[in-house]
Protein backbone atom coordinates (compact mmCIF):
# COMPACT_ATOMS: atom_id res chain seq x y z
CA UNK A 1 0.00 0.00 0.00
CA UNK A 2 1.39 3.40 -0.27
CA UNK A 3 1.62 6.36 1.29
CA UNK A 4 0.09 8.62 -0.68
CA UNK A 5 -3.14 6.71 -1.87
CA UNK A 6 -6.11 7.89 0.20
CA UNK A 7 -6.96 4.39 1.54
CA UNK A 8 -6.38 5.17 5.29
CA UNK A 9 -9.20 5.07 7.57
CA UNK A 10 -10.01 8.72 8.91
CA UNK A 11 -12.97 9.11 11.92
CA UNK A 12 -16.56 10.43 10.73
CA UNK A 13 -16.75 13.83 8.57
CA UNK A 14 -12.50 13.52 7.72
CA UNK A 15 -11.30 13.92 11.63
CA UNK A 16 -8.18 12.64 12.77
CA UNK A 17 -9.15 12.33 16.74
CA UNK A 18 -11.49 10.49 18.44
CA UNK A 19 -11.62 9.94 22.08
CA UNK A 20 -13.60 7.35 23.98
CA UNK A 21 -13.91 6.33 27.61
CA UNK A 22 -14.20 2.94 29.50
CA UNK A 23 -15.54 2.12 32.97
CA UNK A 24 -15.65 -0.92 35.15
CA UNK A 25 -17.99 -2.69 37.77
CA UNK A 26 -21.14 -0.50 37.55
CA UNK A 27 -20.86 1.19 41.10
CA UNK A 28 -22.43 4.49 42.60
CA UNK A 29 -19.99 6.64 41.80
CA UNK A 30 -21.02 6.00 37.88
CA UNK A 31 -23.80 8.66 38.83
CA UNK A 32 -21.59 10.71 39.18
CA UNK A 33 -18.73 10.19 36.51
CA UNK A 34 -21.38 10.39 33.65
CA UNK A 35 -22.69 13.50 34.55
CA UNK A 36 -19.32 14.97 34.08
CA UNK A 37 -18.98 13.21 31.24
CA UNK A 38 -22.45 14.41 30.14
CA UNK A 39 -21.80 18.13 30.84
CA UNK A 40 -19.03 18.02 28.73
CA UNK A 41 -20.20 16.02 26.02
CA UNK A 42 -17.84 13.44 25.77
CA UNK A 43 -18.95 9.39 25.26
CA UNK A 44 -17.92 6.27 26.33
CA UNK A 45 -18.77 2.70 27.27
CA UNK A 46 -19.79 1.20 30.96
CA UNK A 47 -18.94 -2.60 31.33
CA UNK A 48 -21.32 -4.21 33.80
CA UNK A 49 -21.74 -7.52 35.93
CA UNK A 50 -25.31 -8.23 36.10
CA UNK A 51 -24.94 -11.45 38.63
CA UNK A 52 -23.68 -8.32 41.20
CA UNK A 53 -26.27 -5.68 40.41
CA UNK A 54 -27.58 -4.23 43.62
CA UNK A 55 -24.88 -5.66 46.16
CA UNK A 56 -23.33 -3.46 48.53
CA UNK A 57 -19.30 -3.41 49.25
CA UNK A 58 -16.20 -1.42 50.35
CA UNK A 59 -13.25 -1.77 48.76
CA UNK A 60 -9.83 -1.24 49.93
CA UNK A 61 -7.20 -1.74 46.99
CA UNK A 62 -4.44 -0.66 49.56
CA UNK A 63 -6.40 2.61 49.50
CA UNK A 64 -8.79 4.06 50.97
CA UNK A 65 -11.79 2.38 52.17
CA UNK A 66 -14.61 3.59 49.89
CA UNK A 67 -18.30 2.24 48.97
CA UNK A 68 -18.25 -0.27 46.43
CA UNK A 69 -21.91 -0.30 45.49
CA UNK A 70 -23.25 -2.06 42.51
CA UNK A 71 -26.46 -0.40 40.66
CA UNK A 72 -29.47 -1.81 40.57
CA UNK A 73 -30.65 -3.46 37.46
CA UNK A 74 -33.83 -1.03 37.44
CA UNK A 75 -31.34 1.86 37.65
CA UNK A 76 -28.87 0.77 34.47
CA UNK A 77 -30.78 2.00 31.64
CA UNK A 78 -31.27 5.87 33.00
CA UNK A 79 -27.87 6.19 34.93
CA UNK A 80 -26.11 5.12 31.31
CA UNK A 81 -28.11 6.88 29.01
CA UNK A 82 -26.66 8.62 25.97
CA UNK A 83 -23.52 6.05 26.82
CA UNK A 84 -22.85 2.35 25.93
CA UNK A 85 -23.19 -0.36 28.00
CA UNK A 86 -21.08 -3.81 27.84
CA UNK A 87 -20.35 -7.04 29.64
CA UNK A 88 -17.98 -7.67 32.35
CA UNK A 89 -18.70 -11.26 33.24
CA UNK A 90 -21.57 -12.39 35.23
CA UNK A 91 -19.80 -11.99 38.37
CA UNK A 92 -16.64 -10.91 37.99
CA UNK A 93 -14.77 -14.08 37.99
CA UNK A 94 -10.97 -14.01 36.59
CA UNK A 95 -11.15 -16.63 34.07
CA UNK A 96 -7.48 -17.58 33.87
CA UNK A 97 -7.53 -21.32 34.10
CA UNK A 98 -10.95 -21.77 33.48
CA UNK A 99 -11.68 -24.16 30.49
CA UNK A 100 -13.66 -23.03 27.69
CA UNK A 101 -17.16 -24.01 28.66
CA UNK A 102 -16.84 -22.37 31.86
CA UNK A 103 -15.50 -19.18 29.75
CA UNK A 104 -18.21 -19.29 27.72
CA UNK A 105 -20.74 -19.48 30.70
CA UNK A 106 -19.36 -16.26 32.24
CA UNK A 107 -18.90 -14.14 29.70
CA UNK A 108 -22.46 -15.02 27.90
CA UNK A 109 -24.87 -14.95 30.67
CA UNK A 110 -23.37 -11.77 31.59
CA UNK A 111 -23.97 -10.48 27.62
CA UNK A 112 -27.54 -12.51 27.58
CA UNK A 113 -28.58 -10.94 30.94
CA UNK A 114 -27.88 -6.78 29.74
CA UNK A 115 -29.26 -7.48 26.64
CA UNK A 116 -32.87 -8.47 28.44
CA UNK A 117 -32.71 -5.52 30.65
CA UNK A 118 -31.83 -3.23 27.41
CA UNK A 119 -33.70 -5.04 24.85
CA UNK A 120 -30.65 -4.18 21.91
CA UNK A 121 -27.26 -6.52 21.25
CA UNK A 122 -24.31 -6.13 23.28
CA UNK A 123 -21.53 -6.23 21.58
CA UNK A 124 -18.74 -5.53 23.82
CA UNK A 125 -16.78 -6.57 27.38
CA UNK A 126 -13.89 -5.55 29.24
CA UNK A 127 -11.99 -8.63 30.96
CA UNK A 128 -12.37 -8.82 34.48
CA UNK A 129 -9.03 -7.69 36.22
CA UNK A 130 -7.93 -7.64 32.65
CA UNK A 131 -6.90 -11.25 32.82
CA UNK A 132 -7.24 -12.97 28.95
CA UNK A 133 -5.39 -15.60 27.19
CA UNK A 134 -6.21 -17.51 24.04
CA UNK A 135 -8.61 -19.85 25.96
CA UNK A 136 -10.61 -16.19 26.82
CA UNK A 137 -10.12 -14.93 23.53
CA UNK A 138 -11.77 -17.92 21.90
CA UNK A 139 -14.57 -17.98 24.58
CA UNK A 140 -15.13 -14.24 24.03
CA UNK A 141 -15.91 -14.96 20.40
CA UNK A 142 -17.35 -17.76 20.61
CA UNK A 143 -20.11 -15.38 22.79
CA UNK A 144 -20.19 -13.33 19.91
CA UNK A 145 -18.37 -10.43 21.09
CA UNK A 146 -17.35 -7.88 18.83
CA UNK A 147 -14.40 -6.45 21.10
CA UNK A 148 -12.85 -6.26 24.48
CA UNK A 149 -10.57 -4.70 26.58
CA UNK A 150 -7.46 -5.09 28.53
CA UNK A 151 -6.20 -3.54 31.00
CA UNK A 152 -2.55 -3.14 29.25
CA UNK A 153 -1.97 0.43 28.63
CA UNK A 154 -0.26 1.29 25.26
CA UNK A 155 0.89 5.12 25.59
CA UNK A 156 -0.16 5.42 21.43
CA UNK A 157 -3.36 6.35 19.67
CA UNK A 158 -3.57 3.64 17.57
CA UNK A 159 -6.50 1.90 16.02
CA UNK A 160 -6.46 -1.73 17.61
CA UNK A 161 -5.95 -4.71 15.02
CA UNK A 162 -7.33 -7.40 17.00
CA UNK A 163 -10.62 -5.88 18.50
CA UNK A 164 -10.81 -9.05 20.92
CA UNK A 165 -7.16 -7.66 22.55
CA UNK A 166 -8.27 -4.02 22.63
CA UNK A 167 -5.46 -2.03 24.41
CA UNK A 168 -6.05 0.82 25.91
CA UNK A 169 -3.96 4.64 25.79
CA UNK A 170 -4.06 4.85 29.75
CA UNK A 171 -5.61 4.10 32.82
CA UNK A 172 -6.88 7.87 34.06
CA UNK A 173 -4.30 7.99 36.92
CA UNK A 174 -1.37 7.53 33.79
CA UNK A 175 1.27 9.72 35.10
CA UNK A 176 1.51 10.92 31.22
CA UNK A 177 -1.89 11.76 31.39
CA UNK A 178 -1.89 15.36 30.77
CA UNK A 179 1.22 14.86 28.27
CA UNK A 180 -0.62 12.33 26.30
CA UNK A 181 -3.87 14.78 26.19
CA UNK A 182 -1.49 17.46 24.72
CA UNK A 183 0.03 15.05 22.04
CA UNK A 184 -3.54 13.86 20.90
CA UNK A 185 -4.97 17.22 20.54
CA UNK A 186 -1.90 18.33 18.70
CA UNK A 187 -2.16 18.50 14.80
CA UNK A 188 1.16 17.67 14.07
CA UNK A 189 1.24 14.19 12.33
CA UNK A 190 0.88 11.29 14.11
CA UNK A 191 2.78 8.38 12.70
CA UNK A 192 1.06 4.92 12.50
CA UNK A 193 1.63 2.54 9.51
CA UNK A 194 -2.46 2.09 9.83
CA UNK A 195 -3.34 5.19 9.62
CA UNK A 196 -2.82 8.91 10.65
CA UNK A 197 -5.68 9.03 12.70
CA UNK A 198 -5.85 9.05 16.36
CA UNK A 199 -7.70 7.11 18.88
CA UNK A 200 -7.55 7.70 22.55
CA UNK A 201 -8.82 5.15 25.28
CA UNK A 202 -8.91 5.93 28.61
CA UNK A 203 -9.93 3.59 31.22
CA UNK A 204 -10.54 3.06 35.14
CA UNK A 205 -13.06 2.62 37.88
CA UNK A 206 -15.16 5.64 38.91
CA UNK A 207 -15.11 3.89 42.77
CA UNK A 208 -11.09 5.30 42.28
CA UNK A 209 -11.57 9.16 42.16
CA UNK A 210 -13.18 8.48 45.86
CA UNK A 211 -9.95 6.40 47.26
CA UNK A 212 -7.69 8.93 45.60
CA UNK A 213 -9.86 12.41 46.06
CA UNK A 214 -9.19 12.98 42.43
CA UNK A 215 -12.43 13.68 41.06
CA UNK A 216 -10.95 17.09 39.89
CA UNK A 217 -8.42 15.50 37.60
CA UNK A 218 -11.35 13.99 35.64
CA UNK A 219 -12.75 17.50 35.20
CA UNK A 220 -9.98 19.30 34.41
CA UNK A 221 -8.82 16.36 31.78
CA UNK A 222 -13.09 16.73 30.52
CA UNK A 223 -12.31 20.43 30.41
CA UNK A 224 -9.34 19.97 28.24
CA UNK A 225 -10.63 17.59 25.62
CA UNK A 226 -14.26 18.11 25.77
CA UNK A 227 -16.72 20.30 23.50
CA UNK A 228 -14.45 20.34 20.56
CA UNK A 229 -15.14 20.38 16.77
CA UNK A 230 -12.14 18.59 15.68
CA UNK A 231 -12.74 15.31 17.87
CA UNK A 232 -15.42 12.33 17.57
CA UNK A 233 -16.78 11.71 20.90
CA UNK A 234 -17.72 7.82 20.60
CA UNK A 235 -18.69 4.88 22.68
CA UNK A 236 -16.52 1.97 21.97
CA UNK A 237 -18.99 -0.17 19.98
CA UNK A 238 -19.33 2.80 17.72
CA UNK A 239 -15.84 2.95 16.81
CA UNK A 240 -15.50 -1.19 16.72
CA UNK A 241 -18.41 -0.84 14.49
CA UNK A 242 -16.93 1.87 12.45
CA UNK A 243 -13.35 0.55 11.69
CA UNK A 244 -15.33 -2.76 10.69
CA UNK A 245 -17.24 -0.82 7.59
CA UNK A 246 -13.74 0.39 6.92
CA UNK A 247 -12.43 -3.14 6.97
CA UNK A 248 -15.54 -4.03 5.24
CA UNK A 249 -14.17 -1.65 1.96
CA UNK A 250 -13.47 -3.26 -1.66
CA UNK A 251 -10.43 -1.80 -3.36
CA UNK A 252 -9.01 -1.90 -6.42
CA UNK A 253 -5.55 -3.89 -6.96
CA UNK A 254 -4.13 -0.52 -8.10
CA UNK A 255 -5.68 1.69 -4.98
CA UNK A 256 -7.57 3.38 -7.55
CA UNK A 257 -11.17 2.97 -6.57
CA UNK A 258 -13.23 1.61 -3.84
CA UNK A 259 -16.23 0.62 -2.98
CA UNK A 260 -18.26 0.55 0.31
CA UNK A 261 -21.14 -2.16 0.70
CA UNK A 262 -21.29 -1.41 4.34
CA UNK A 263 -24.39 0.76 5.45
CA UNK A 264 -22.10 3.53 6.71
CA UNK A 265 -20.53 6.12 5.16
CA UNK A 266 -16.56 5.52 5.64
CA UNK A 267 -14.04 8.18 5.05
CA UNK A 268 -10.47 8.03 3.53
CA UNK A 269 -7.46 10.03 3.37
CA UNK A 270 -3.46 9.48 2.59
CA UNK A 271 -1.12 9.12 5.48
CA UNK A 272 0.41 12.55 4.62
CA UNK A 273 -1.89 14.69 3.05
CA UNK A 274 -5.14 16.18 5.08
CA UNK A 275 -7.50 16.24 1.71
CA UNK A 276 -10.12 13.05 2.82
CA UNK A 277 -12.89 11.55 0.73
CA UNK A 278 -16.24 10.26 1.96
CA UNK A 279 -17.21 6.94 0.49
CA UNK A 280 -21.09 6.43 1.14
CA UNK A 281 -22.65 3.67 2.34
CA UNK A 282 -23.23 1.45 -1.16
CA UNK A 283 -21.07 4.16 -3.25
CA UNK A 284 -17.87 3.35 -5.60
CA UNK A 285 -15.57 6.54 -5.21
CA UNK A 286 -12.69 7.54 -7.49
CA UNK A 287 -8.94 7.45 -4.87
CA UNK A 288 -6.87 9.42 -7.01
CA UNK A 289 -6.49 13.16 -6.69
CA UNK A 290 -7.93 15.66 -8.67
CA UNK A 291 -3.82 15.67 -10.46
CA UNK A 292 -4.06 12.70 -11.16
CA UNK A 293 -6.95 11.62 -12.86
ZN1 LIG B 1 -13.91 -5.00 37.19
Amino acid sequence: MSFMARDRIYWPGGKTKCLTFSYDDGVEQDLRLTEVMRAHGVRGTFNLNPGLFGRNGRVTGGKREVAHNKLSAERVPEVYRGQEIAAHGWEHAAMSGMDTARCVNEILKSRAALEELLRQPVTGYAYAFGTNDDTIVKAAQASGLRYARTVVSTERFDIPQDFLRWDPTCHHNAEKLFELAEEFLSDKSYFSFFSPAKLFYIWGHAYEFDQDDNWKRMEKLLELLGGRDDVWYATNGEIESYVAAWKSLIFSADSSSVQNPSATPVWLGSSFDRETVCVGAGETVRLLSKKEM
